[in-house]
């Protein structure tokens, strides 16, 4: 790659953002697509977090990502949100047109396009089964937000704090009218009840990142119909017991690589080149 006076830059602002994937698959994406561009790491602390965007027109900073923990924090700041953002409440991509700052969120694509790949080996459809979702924060708003434009008839939701669920249905109920009917609160303690009547498991908590995390249910309790999904980019306890039962399982790294490949196409307007962005990811 050779910068020179021409050279755009991108990047993804988070704290910490060392761990980030984003900069090598990025990276990777404009040099095959030959666009004179590089994706760099920005670590922002929260407190900055209004001068890193006041930072990004300055600079002339063509797109960014945003992650942890300033998804949120980061729709304050921008000149216009997306349809999603304003019902997931989170922003993860900025398209910065000269000067105006547009902020979307990507994750609910980047999901709903990693399950339509599994459920086409199940020969399932997204309308014809019932999720449980686990977890009620910025992710899995995003995934329950791309489940409802699916048309999912069934979500039952366990998190933590009953009260995040609760502000998730009532955030939801302009986009679907019979959000209520479809959405079904429970606890986590009650997940194991309610596994007969599920088809699709989804993690979207940060349970199971850690080896010592305990399980969020008896995943023992599993059936090689149910499938799985965590969203966390590695093999967690959760889905060892959903390969050992014979589960189809997904991890986090469809969800991460078709966000970033929608996050590429809002800056470019340029198809994602996905085999080399997969490629890089997966080694
Ligand atoms: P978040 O907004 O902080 O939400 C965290 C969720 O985890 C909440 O529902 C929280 O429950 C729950 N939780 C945390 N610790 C728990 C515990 N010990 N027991 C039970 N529940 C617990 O975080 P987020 O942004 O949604 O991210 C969640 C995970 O998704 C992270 O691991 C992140 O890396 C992953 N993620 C993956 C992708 C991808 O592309 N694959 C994209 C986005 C996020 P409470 O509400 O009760 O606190």
């Amino acid at each position: 790659m050779i910068l020179n006076g021409e050279t755009q830059v991108y990047g993804i602002l988070g704290y910490p953002v060392k761990h980030s994937k984003s900069p090598m698959f990025q990276t990777a994406a404009f040099e095959a697509l030959g666009i004179n561009a590089v994706y760099v790491p920005f670590h922002v602390k929260p407190e900055d977090l209004k001068k890193a965007i006041d930072g990004i027109k300055a600079l002339s900073i063509k797109g960014v990502n945003i992650t942890v923990p300033h998804k949120e924090e980061v729709i304050k700041y921008v000149n216009e949100v997306s349809e999603e953002v304003k019902y997931i409440g989170a922003a993860n991509t900025i398209k910065n047109i000269d000067g105006y700052l547009k902020a979307y969120n990507t994750d609910a694509y980047g999901f709903i396009r990693g399950l339509k790949e599994l459920l086409q080996k199940a020969k399932k459809e997204i309308y014809e089964l019932k999720f449980l979702v686990i977890g009620a924060g910025g992710a899995s708003r995003a995934v329950v937000y791309g489940l409802l434009k699916e048309g999912a008839q069934k979500i039952y939701i366990a998190n933590r704090t009953k009260e995040r669920v609760e502000k998730l249905i009532k955030d939801f109920s302009s986009l679907n009218k019979f959000v209520k009917e479809i959405i079904t609160p429970i606890s986590l303690s009650e997940i194991d009840k309610f596994l007969d009547k599920t088809d699709v498991i989804i993690n979207t908590t940060s349970v199971g990142l850690k080896e010592e995390d305990k399980p969020l249910f008896r995943y023992e309790n599993l059936k090689k119909e149910h499938i799985v999904i965590d969203i966390i980019y590695k093999k967690t306890l959760l889905l060892k017991e959903a390969e050992k039962k014979g589960c189809l399982w997904q991890d986090g790294l469809p969800m991460l690589l078709y966000q970033g490949a929608k996050s590429f196409e809002i800056w470019t307007g340029k198809e994602a080149p996905i085999k080399i962005m997969e490629e890089i990811l997966r080694k």
